[in-house]
């Protein structure tokens, strides 16, 4: 069970207990009213009690949401750090800063900074060990694109991105499978396919860290994504920016 302490550290042994996660990736939206207005919302659900729920707003807002958030049983994450700690790093954000704003994660190797901001899996390693450094939890991210994904290189490329990805410290890190064509498509593999390549990931390791699935998770499909005890999670983009739906993924969940 994971649980939220006065220092906002995890508990890393019981974090490998296996709960399930369900982690709100906001990207660069709602950074003024409407960002506090989903903060409040969200704050007043009442949420599984098996659950790890945490909520990435942009930067803007983490002072704002961890005041929000204090006292509830949400968790407050970053969508990028740097791989430095600190210096003349301009328009950078560090692990320490994440911290100091409230922060308990922060999303690592999303397919849009490895895109956008040619981030290599050494790159996101390095940003990995400085979290874990100041007790951040890594939520470390893989997936193949659709070109990789028709020419059946999925598991080549996953391989790969996670073993150059985690962080070679002992730091506790959690993975987040999420295929390049499902992120804000509304394509989603079959759940097999899910669970084929979650397993794969899964057998990577000795001790094995809890492993999400990200990709057009909505209301629709959560249940059936998240069927087996394969998959620890979700990682949801689109659908954690509307109360609607995200109170509805929450609650399919419930049972
Ligand atoms: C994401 O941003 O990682 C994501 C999964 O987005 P969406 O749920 O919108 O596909």
């Amino acid at each position: 069970m994971c649980h939220k302490t006065n220092s906002n550290n995890y508990h890393t042994e019981s974090f490998y207990a296996m709960e399930k996660f369900i982690v709100a990736n906001w990207k660069m939206n709602y950074g003024d009213d409407e960002g506090l207005s989903l903060l409040k919302k969200i704050a007043g659900l009442s949420i599984p009690k098996a659950l790890n729920i945490i909520i990435a707003p942009p930067y803007t807002l983490l002072m704002h949401a961890h005041s929000i958030l204090e006292d509830t049983p949400f968790f407050l994450s970053g969508q990028d750090c740097s791989a430095r700690h600190d210096g003349a790093y301009t328009g950078d954000i560090s692990a320490h800063m994440l911290k100091m704003a409230g922060c308990t994660s922060v999303i690592l190797g999303h397919s849009e900074r490895r895109m956008h901001h040619k981030e290599s899996s050494d790159d996101v390693r390095k940003k990995a060990e400085r979290a874990g450094e100041v007790g951040l939890l890594p939520i470390i991210c893989v997936g193949e694109t659709l070109e990789e994904y028709k020419s059946k290189m999925t598991k080549d490329v996953i391989r790969r991105q996670i073993e150059k990805s985690v962080p070679s410290k002992n730091i506790p890190f959690v993975v987040a499978y999420e295929p390049v064509w499902a992120i804000g498509t509304g394509e989603v593999p079959e759940p097999t396919i899910i669970e084929d390549n979650i397993s794969f990931i899964k057998d990577l390791f000795q001790t094995v860290p809890p492993v999400l699935y990200g990709g057009s998770v909505n209301p629709e499909n959560i249940k059936k994504i998240m069927k087996t005890n394969v998959v620890d999670g979700a990682l949801i983009g689109g659908a954690s920016l509307d109360i609607q739906k995200f109170t509805a993924i929450l609650n399919g969940l419930k049972h």
